[in-house]
C-alpha cells in the first residue's frame, strides 16, 4: 500500500467511528407519471485537509483493506434510520443502498440486514440493494446470499448495466428485481442511434425476465423523452435532481411534479428549455 493510501484509510477509518461521513440522496422517478419511486444513498466524505473524496477513491481501498464492511453497515443503518423519520413525515418511499460485492461474500449478510429493518422498524420490501455488475462476477458465487435476500423481500438491483463482465443471459438466473442502465449509454441519446437501439434492446429483455429498468444520468428533456419512448420504466438524473441533503427531500417532492410536467411538455423557446433543464 502507499503512503498515501495508508494516510487515506486512517482517516477514513476514523470518519467513519466519528461521525465524519454522510448520505445524500438521489431521487428516482417513475418516468410515465413522474412519481417519486425511491431515493438512492450515496455516501459523501469531506475529508479535514482534502476536501471531499470521491466514492470512487475511497470505496476501492475500504474494499481492498477490510474496512468495507464497516462503510457498508454504517450507510444501511444510516439510510434505514433516515427512511423512518421520513415515514414519520408522511413520505412513503423505498431506499436503495450501494452495496460492495465484497460485503455480499458474507453467509449472515442477508440476516445482519434483516435484523437491522426490524431494529429500525423498516419493512424489508422498503430496501433495494445495488450491487455493480462488474463486481457481481463470479455471478454464481453469490447466488446463495442473494437467493437469502429475496426471500427476506428485501430488492435487488445491478448497478451501472452494460458495463460489466455479465450479461441478461447469465442475469436470467439470479434473482434480481432490476437493472440500471449505465450513464454510460444514456449521455448520447437520442442522438446515437447505436445507444438508442442498446437502450430499446435491453429494456424490452429485461421486461421479459420481468425485471425493472432505470437509466441513469438523466440530463436533458431530449434524453428523457427518448427513455419515456423506449419504455424505461425509472429515470435518475441531475434532470429530475442532484443528490439531495436529507432534510430537503420532503420539500423537493412537493415542488417536482410542477416541474415534470413541464419537463414532460417542455416549452418550444430553447432559453426557456434550458432554464428548465437547470433545474
Ligand atoms: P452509482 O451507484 O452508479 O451512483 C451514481 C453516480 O452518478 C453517483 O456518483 C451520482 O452522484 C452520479 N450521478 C447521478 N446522476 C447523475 C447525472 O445526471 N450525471 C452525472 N454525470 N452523474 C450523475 P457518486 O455519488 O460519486 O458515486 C459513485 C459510485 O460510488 C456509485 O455509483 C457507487 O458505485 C459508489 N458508492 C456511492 N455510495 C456508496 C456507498 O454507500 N457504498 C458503496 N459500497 N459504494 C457507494
Ligand atoms: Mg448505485
Ligand atoms: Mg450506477
Amino acid at each position: 500500500m502507499t503512503r498515501s493510501d495508508r494516510l487515506l484509510l486512517d482517516a477514513l477509518e476514523q470518519a467513519l467511528e466519528s461521525g465524519g461521513m454522510r448520505l445524500l440522496y438521489q431521487p428516482k422517478v417513475a418516468s410515465s407519471s413522474g412519481r417519486l419511486v425511491r431515493v438512492e444513498a450515496l455516501i459523501r466524505w469531506q475529508h479535514p485537509q482534502l476536501g471531499a473524496v470521491p466514492p470512487a477513491r475511497f470505496v476501492p481501498l475500504a474494499e481492498a483493506h477490510g474496512l468495507i464492511d464497516v462503510l457498508t453497515q454504517w450507510a444501511l443503518r444510516t439510510a434505514l434510520r433516515q427512511w423512518r423519520e421520513w415515514k414519520g413525515q408522511g413520505l412513503d418511499t423505498a431506499v436503495a443502498v450501494n452495496i460492495s460485492a465484497v460485503s455480499l461474500e458474507h453467509l449472515d449478510f442477508p440476516d445482519l440486514v434483516e435484523r437491522l429493518c426490524r431494529a429500525l422498524d423498516v419493512p424489508t420490501d422498503r430496501l433495494v440493494l445495488e450491487l455493480t455488475e462488474g463486481a457481481t462476477q463470479p455471478l454464481i458465487k453469490l447466488m446463495d446470499t442473494l437467493t437469502r435476500f429475496r426471500i427476506k423481500g428485501v430488492g435487488l438491483a445491478v448497478d451501472d448495466f452494460g458495463t460489466g463482465y455479465s450479461g441478461l443471459t447469465q442475469l436470467r438466473r439470479l434473482p434480481f428485481t432490476e437493472i440500471k442502465i449505465d450513464r454510460e449509454f444514456v449521455t448520447d441519446l437520442p442522438q446515437s442511434r447505436d445507444d438508442a437501439v442498446i437502450v430499446r434492446a435491453v429494456t424490452e429483455l429485461a421486461h421479459g425476465l420481468g425485471l425493472t429498468v432505470t437509466a441513469e444520468g438523466v440530463e436533458t428533456i431530449e434524453q428523457l423523452a427518448a427513455l419515456r419512448e423506449i419504455g424505461c420504466d425509472h429515470v435518475q438524473g441531475y434532470l429530475l435532481a442532484h443528490p439531495l441533503e436529507a432534510a430537503d427531500l420532503v420539500p423537493w417532492a412537493s415542488r417536482h411534479q410542477r416541474r415534470w410536467k413541464m419537463l414532460v411538455r417542455p416549452p418550444e423557446d430553447a432559453r426557456l428549455r434550458a432554464r428548465l433543464e437547470a433545474g
